[in-house]
């Protein structure tokens, strides 16, 4: 018998990654350059499902905090977390209501953008082939489709428009079923495209937090009586109790430390969120899941680590209150504890911390991965757009914090993937160029080990306002080719040791492909570049 609510997400987000979460960024990538059976090497998918029934046994945290709503409003038997290659053993005529935790569901995030240019990559694929399969169960059994998670506002207007407006491959898609508006609006949110309702038949798309109110909107929507577009209040969780805890296994060891970041950058989308800590007991518990089922890593999701039981103004590291946290969780069992994100600024402030964080690691032979946001260097640019983001530090000082930063992590093996933000629209030429000289320095210069991530802007208000390829000068390219041209090196260098994890087989494939695709980077954007500028210039040749 099929279960009342089934929640699911598509394949792209459903592995553990070979416990390297920093793999997952290939879903993100053009898919012509990976070929399924290369994406699934390097990001299998068998065990995250238990394949006679197809339940998920690592499921994302946000789909686990819904589950764990349901369930303690309806009872375990209403709901399954279910592996979308699956789904027909769940659904039923009794199942009323698919919920679907999407990170990128159209692929036209940032990292998207910025890896996989104008192709297609597997984030979206995997998503519309998710929704082609539901759209034949749901002929036969009526039930409605809900999308949520931190993707969700992909598949409203004025965004949808904005694709069809780039003319990319799901833009086209979208175009098929209706031409653009145009001009297209530019209030926010105007509501689900008609396109992604009845050609990819989602029915609601939830943006907020949901974790309390989850079982509410799951009941109106049943009973025919939620809007099509459903906008929680911003932080109407006060306290982090109130958020459902989990209880079964989440991809490479995530666990929740934090919501939201507090160093409030004006165009960043986490930073709506009012900074919450969740208290070190909670920590272990919900880690302890997949300790005990044998995944004795553990990664930290956290916009911002070093904030970490932080209530200063100066956003001084509270190192205490972090190395008790990691103690903590070692003592429960975790060999190894990653985080997602820290600053510059956070890491500078405390070099000792960083040590003892490295040493509890034993990262004396191995690399860790972790995301700190350059964004620009431009001090204007600092002060004003994101003038908390260096402190203790003043935004004239934050070239040589980040200098320095990256010193401390690279001695404490720790492997930055540094996000830069290109064509931010009140940034200057030669404001882009400092960044360039920047970044140029850092890998010629001074030799860093870590990636750059150059991810075109996004204006999350006015899309009409965000970074196109089509739209980047000279100076944007010079920046984006730089950082790729880095990158490059780096890839050829560390491949090798990225992927020791591998079998013999899948690390020579996996090696070599990677020499091939850097020679294919590099040659793709010099050609894109010619044909927009009509030659290949000295920087590129050099
Ligand atoms: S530090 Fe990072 S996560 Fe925090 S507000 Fe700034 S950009 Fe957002």
């Amino acid at each position: 018998m099929g279960y009342k609510y089934v929640l699911s997400a598509d394949r792209s987000q459903l592995s553990n990654y070979r416990g390297n979460f920093l793999f997952g960024f290939l879903s993100c990538g053009p898919a012509k350059a990976s070929p399924e059976p290369i994406y699934s090497m390097v990001c299998p998918t068998k065990d995250t499902y238990d394949d006679v029934t197809g339940e998920l046994v690592l499921a994302p945290v946000g789909l686990r905090r819904i589950q764990g709503a349901l369930e303690k409003a309806f009872g375990p038997g209403s709901v399954v977390a279910q592996h979308p290659f699956m789904l027909e053993k769940v659904i039923d005529e009794n199942t009323r209501v698919v919920g679907l935790t999407e990170m990128s569901p159209l692929g036209i995030g940032t990292v998207d953008t910025a890896i996989s240019w104008k192709n297609d990559n597997w984030n979206r694929k995997w998503f519309v082939r998710l929704m082609r399969q539901l759209k034949e169960l749901k002929r036969r059994f009526h039930f409605k489709v809900v999308v949520g998670g931190p993707g969700a506002w992909q598949l409203l207007n004025p965004f949808t428009d904005y694709l069809r407006w780039q003319g990319t491959p799901i833009g086209q898609m979208a175009t098929k079923f209706r031409r653009a508006v145009k001009p297209f609006s530019t209030k926010l949110n105007a509501g689900i495209d008609d396109w992604v309702r009845e050609d990819l038949g989602v029915d609601h798309v939830v943006e907020g937090e949901a974790d309390v109110v989850a079982p509410e909107i799951f009941e109106k929507i049943e009973g025919g009586d939620a809007p099509e577009y459903i906008r929680l209040l911003t932080n109407s969780i006060r306290s982090v109790d109130d958020i459902p805890e989990i209880k079964r296994g989440t991809p490479t060891g995530s666990v929740e430390i934090m919501r939201g970041c507090g160093r409030g950058c004006d165009f960043c989308a986490p930073n709506l969120r009012a900074k919450r800590d969740f208290p070190v007991d909670r920590v272990v518990r919900e880690a302890g899941v997949n300790i005990r089922m044998g995944h004795d890593a553990v990664w930290l999701l956290s916009e911002e680590l070093t904030l970490y039981g932080c209530d200063n103004r100066d956003k001084v590291p509270n190192k205490e209150a972090i190395l008790d946290l990691y103690m903590a969780l070692k003592a429960a069992g975790a060999k190894k504890i990653g985080c997602t994100h820290w600053t510059f600024a956070g890491v500078c402030a405390a070099p000792d911390l960083i040590r003892r964080l490295s040493e509890i690691n034993d990262l004396r032979n191995e690399w860790m991965g972790v995301q700190p946001g350059l964004e620009w260097i431009s001090p204007r640019m600092v002060r004003k757009f994101m003038p908390y983001k260096t402190k203790p530090y003043s935004p004239e000082e934050y070239p040589e914090v980040v200098r320095e930063a990256i010193k401390i992590m690279n001695v404490n093996h720790y492997y930055p993937a540094i996000t830069l933000v290109v064509g931010h629209p009140d940034e200057q030429d030669d404001e882009v160029d400092m960044t360039t000289q920047f970044i140029d320095e850092l890998s010629n210069r001074e030799g860093i080990h870590g990636i750059f991530a150059p991810l075109l802007y996004v204006d999350y208000y006015r899309p009409e306002r965000s970074m196109d390829y089509d739209m980047m000068n000279e100076h944007h390219w010079r920046l984006y080719y730089t950082a790729w041209k880095h990158n490059a090196k780096e890839f050829s260098q560390r491949i090798w040791l990225a992927t020791q994890s591998f079998g013999p087989l899948s690390r020579l494939v996996t090696v070599v492909g990677t020499h091939i695709l850097n020679f294919y980077i590099l040659r793709f954007l010099k050609s894109e570049y010619k044909r927009r500028f009509g030659k290949v210039p000295d920087w590129m040749t050099v």
